[in-house]
């Protein structure tokens, strides 16, 4: 398997280094042959080739198995003229990476202040509310007058129906029950197509249990009893602030995965930003990124039938739970490593088992 890795800015080269120890020991274990190809991306980037991706990146790209992405900043990249691309963006939209897959989980040793839970958030990932990602030429937020903004939000039937089978088919290989959260009392138009093509999705899956939670109770649900949900689907901007809180609520922001997928490419990617406020501290939490690296071997394995990439997948999991458990962690999850350490302590125990 061929994964191109790009270690991003702030964080993210200390995360990236945890990461790829662990998947070199994956490798080794698994005999997956991993050919990890590594470039710069973000600042780094931006200072060597006048870009923030640089061109001709997006070939290598496609061309491989796998892509895994740093966190990037992407908050200092405003002018695409100057070659300020927010990375993130690019790939999800040039890939049509339509999907995000994010679990959140709590883990023995560390519970969650609400109970244990186990459930993952699939986010409509190349529309709605994100106007960078939902025109075809230009962008979706319009500065009308000085004192008036006009930011439009788009829902197409195509995009409605994919993301709907993607959670319905991760639902039957869980609990088997999906949860649709929308806001189609108010957005009766938009989020009322939304949630009736997911009702119509779901009813091609047998004994798929659904129910449906407006977003704004979803706060009040999802913070009282997690465990009530298994996959929970959303529109693009419902499903990202949703997946922070579920990945908060587990313990830390730092340990949820992110996955985005698309009918051929996948992208790994932390589910937290470049955290300037501690980058170079040998600080960060790891297992973000490292969880969304196991996402991202499951889906190759899946794809191509290597059972073995999903077995790699599952180990990685278990040895992250494992090193939480045992306090073998960084100081956001109670433990006393650095981000170094978290990482080589997750890649002894899977070389251990
Ligand atoms: P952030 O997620 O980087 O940080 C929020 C808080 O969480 C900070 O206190 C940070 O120290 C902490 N944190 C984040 N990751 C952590 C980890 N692995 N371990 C321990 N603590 C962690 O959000 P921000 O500060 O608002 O954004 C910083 C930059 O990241 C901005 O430029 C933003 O645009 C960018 N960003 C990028 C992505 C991405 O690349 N996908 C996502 C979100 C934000």
């Amino acid at each position: 398997m061929h994964i191109v890795v790009l270690p991003g800015d702030g964080i993210g080269p200390e995360i990236t280094a945890a990461t790829t120890g662990v998947l070199r020991v994956a490798s080794e274990r698994f005999q997956l042959n991993l050919r990890l190809e590594e470039h710069p991306i973000g600042h780094a980037s931006l200072k060597q080739f006048g870009a923030t991706v640089q061109p001709g990146l997006l070939d290598v790209v496609r061309a491989a198995d796998g892509l895994i992405l740093g966190p990037t900043a992407t908050f200092d990249f405003k002018d695409e003229a100057r070659g300020e691309i927010n990375p993130s963006r690019y790939f999800r939209k040039s890939l049509d990476l339509f999907a995000n897959v994010r679990p959140a989980r709590t883990y023995a040793g560390r519970p969650g202040r609400l109970g244990d839970f186990d459930l993952v958030v699939v986010r409509e990932n190349t529309e709605g509310f994100y106007a960078d990602r939902n025109m075809e030429q230009g962008n979706g937020e319009m500065l009308v007058t000085p004192d008036v903004v006009i930011s439009l939000r788009r829902i197409t039937r195509s995009c409605c129906e994919r993301i709907a089978h993607a959670a319905c088919r991760l639902a039957m290989k869980r609990r088997k029950h999906l949860t649709i959260v929308h806001k189609a009392n108010v957005l009766k138009i938009g989020d009322g197509m939304f949630l009736a093509i997911c009702r119509e999705a779901a009813r091609a899956y047998p004994g798929l249990e659904v129910d449906d939670v407006l977003v704004d109770a979803m706060m009040a649900h999802v913070v009282r009893n997690p465990d009530r949900f298994d996959v929970v689907v959303a529109t693009n901007m419902f499903g990202d602030i949703l997946s922070d809180l579920t990945a908060e609520l587990s313990g830390s922001l730092g340990l949820g995965g992110s996955l985005n997928v698309g009918d051929r490419h996948a992208m790994a990617q932390a589910a937290h930003g470049s955290a300037p406020d501690i980058a170079g501290q040998d600080v960060a939490n790891p297992v973000s990124l490292i969880q969304s690296t196991a996402l991202l071997l499951a889906w190759h394995g899946e794809k191509s039938g290597a059972v073995r990439y999903e077995e790699a997948a599952s180990a990685i999991e278990g040895a992250v739970a494992k090193a939480i458990a045992e306090g073998r962690a960084t100081r956001d999850v109670g433990g006393r490593l650095g981000t170094i350490a978290a990482g080589a302590a997750i890649a002894e125990i899977l070389q251990a088992k």
